[in-house]
């Protein structure tokens, strides 16, 4: 039997490595003309969902796509996340990744092996517990690497277009995509928002704008803190804790649960599984929520267990746990403090929130009444994953909670989603050019 030993260091892969250019690679020329007018099929966010769902499109025949992303780079938000966090591996396992489904043109774990040469003794060891069905790490550089091969391969980086999109308006036949300067009109679209930063309760501070001395996670920590107060349960409060300690801070976390839970995922491993997702399937909404609150729960993994042990243990952490937060306050001399229900108040030179995120429903984007949302999760087709009051428009990404389970918002539920938006897109458009090479009026589809 295999006993399972956290170890801090599988956490340290490089970052930054050079990897040779997929074949076909030319450099990139960053779209400075707006997006065109018209396409098969416009997609809305070139994160990991949207990159699986083009790649997909493009094994199925369908070319003719347009991505736009506010970063203008596929996967662009997903990478400046995790290095804002100096997050150097994933949490998900190598059978993760944004490949296509079906189609096994090269995983994650095949590109990796062809890059040998350029892993360390650690990274192949990873490799090797892969390869015999082991839980493995993968290494943000390799995944990086990956991504940018799988967008390459699939032409996914030309078609990426940098623009904000501010509505996204169905009609019978076609949807358009508007932004500032363009528009883009398909027969389809896809939603691949994402989410986006939870922001603190209204109730913390007076105000929009955060106290000074108080950022976000995904907001860079000031070098010159020497003490960091940190609220919140997930592994981007870990990340940021362990820099903090890596950097001589001295740290104060604050959790609201009565203990820090360590787990190697951040959902069960069943629902990346069919067996996992039939718990969905069939279930009433309630059951759904329970299983929802259940399995979304924040943790972190394992592999921090033995370092934030030991800096509690050395003085150097302090972990109030069970304890609400009601306020929080800028201080004197640029400090800031959090104030916990029981009115004890923790100071530090900067307090970061890492109050985990946000499923961006589309409802910002579509007219109203189209997300039709219940308890935030919008009106989506099980099978297809359109909008049931807009059929011309998909989303894939965490807004497919309710439909496939806890894992949707996790790049293995990308895959699952994918399958389902791009098989129905595709089979839609060949339904709508063989109306009209019969001559065929054309149904509405
Ligand atoms: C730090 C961090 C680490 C993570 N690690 C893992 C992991 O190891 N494994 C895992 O499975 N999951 C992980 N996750 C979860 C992760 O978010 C998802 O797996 C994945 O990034 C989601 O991909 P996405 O394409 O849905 O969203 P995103 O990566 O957020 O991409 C959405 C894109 O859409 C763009 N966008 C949104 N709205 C608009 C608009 N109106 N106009 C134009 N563009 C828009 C955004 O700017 C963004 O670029 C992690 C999450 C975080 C925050």
């Amino acid at each position: 039997m295999i006993t399972f030993v956290p170890e801090p260091h599988l956490l340290e892969s490089p970052r930054g490595r050079e990897w040779p250019l997929a074949p076909g690679a030319g450099p990139r020329s960053a779209h400075t003309a707006p997006p065109p007018a018209t396409a098969d099929v416009a997609i809305v966010g070139a994160g990991p969902a949207g990159l699986a769902v083009a790649s997909a499109l493009w094994h199925l025949g369908v070319r003719n796509v347009v991505l736009i992303d506010r970063e203008g780079r596929p996967c662009g938000r997903f990478f400046d996340r995790i290095d804002m966090l100096r997050q150097r591996v994933l949490r998900s396992p190598y059978e993760h990744h944004p490949g296509v489904e079906g189609y096994r043109d090269c995983e994650l774990l095949d590109f990796a092996r062809l890059h040998w040469s350029l892993l360390t003794p650690v990274e192949r060891r990873e490799i090797r517990m892969a390869q015999s069905g082991h839980r493995s790490v993968v290494p943000v550089d390799v995944f990086e690497a990956y991504c940018k091969h799988v967008a390459t391969l699939h032409h996914v980086d030309e078609r990426t277009w940098r623009g904000a999109v501010r509505e996204v308006r169905p009609t019978a036949d076609s949807v358009t995509v508007r932004g500032d300067g363009f528009a883009v009109t398909a027969p389809y679209a896809v939603l691949c928002l994402g989410e986006e930063r939870r922001a603190a309760p209204s109730e913390w501070w007076d105000g929009e704008a955060a106290p000074h001395g108080v950022g976000y996670w995904d907001e860079p920590v000031p070098r010159e803190a020497r003490s960091l107060v940190v609220v919140g349960a997930g592994l981007s409060a870990a990340h940021l804790i362990s820099n903090a300690l890596g950097d001589g801070k001295r740290v104060h976390w604050i959790l609201r649960a009565s203990a820090e839970r360590y787990q190697c995922a951040d959902v069960n491993a069943s629902f990346f599984r069919a067996e996992g997702r039939a718990r969905f399937d069939g279930t009433d909404w309630d059951d759904r929520t329970t299983l929802m609150r259940g399995h979304r729960r924040a943790s972190v993994m394992f592999e921090f267990r033995p370092l934030l042990q030991r800096a509690e243990a050395e003085g150097r952490l302090t972990v109030h746990r069970g304890r609400a937060v009601t306020a929080v306050t800028g201080e004197r001399a640029g400090r800031a403090a959090v104030r916990l229900a029981d009115g004890e108040r923790i100071i530090g030179d900067h307090v970061v929130l890492a109050l985990g995120t946000a499923v961006s429903n589309g409802g910002q984007l579509l007219p109203e009444g189209v997300t039709a949302p219940r308890d935030g999760w919008p009106d989506l087709d099980e099978r297809t994953l359109a909008y049931r009051n807009a059929p011309r428009v998909f989303a894939v990404g965490a807004a497919a909670g309710m439909v496939l389970g806890p894992a949707a918002r996790n790049i293995d539920g990308h895959r699952v989603a994918t399958a389902r938006v791009a098989t129905a897109v595709a089979a839609q458009l060949e339904t709508a050019a063989g109306a009209v090479r019969t001559g065929r009026a054309v149904a509405r589809v």
